[in-house]
């Protein structure tokens, strides 16, 4: 989370802005950060900057698996851990249980940054 709060500070310092309106970032399911962590870290890292009144948008995105033994190609099988809040995907083909690649689900990046329009920006 810090890298990504970085990356938006680094982005931001190249344009002389009034505020920010709203972050949205990419999370991968794979990634196992909460949504509730991500606001927290936001908040915290984000006060008395120009990110502080911005409003945090998070995107998941799912796991895609893509098989090296067969032609599967898609979302990964979900176990639901009885007696536990989260899902542990796994991470074998559902088809014929062979070793995948990753795909997608990984992600942990800016998407988009929404500027605030007005206020005294200078071109
Ligand atoms: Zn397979």
């Amino acid at each position: 989370m810090s890298d990504i709060i970085k990356a938006a500070f680094d982005e931001l310092s190249k344009h002389d802005v009034a505020g920010v309106e709203e972050l949205v970032i990419v999370i991968g399911d794979l990634t196992n950060l909460g949504e509730e962590q991500m606001e927290f870290a936001f908040d915290v890292m984000t006060k008395g900057t120009i990110l502080s009144d911005a409003r945090l948008v998070i995107e998941r995105e799912p796991i895609r698996l893509r098989c090296k033994h067969c032609d599967f190609d898609g979302p990964a099988e979900i176990l639901k851990n009885e007696g536990y809040d989260h899902t542990i995907p796994v991470l074998s083909c559902p088809k014929c249980k062979g070793p995948v690649n990753v795909e997608e689900g990984m992600a942990c990046c800016i998407r988009s940054i929404k500027i605030r329009e007005g206020g005294n920006v200078q071109t």
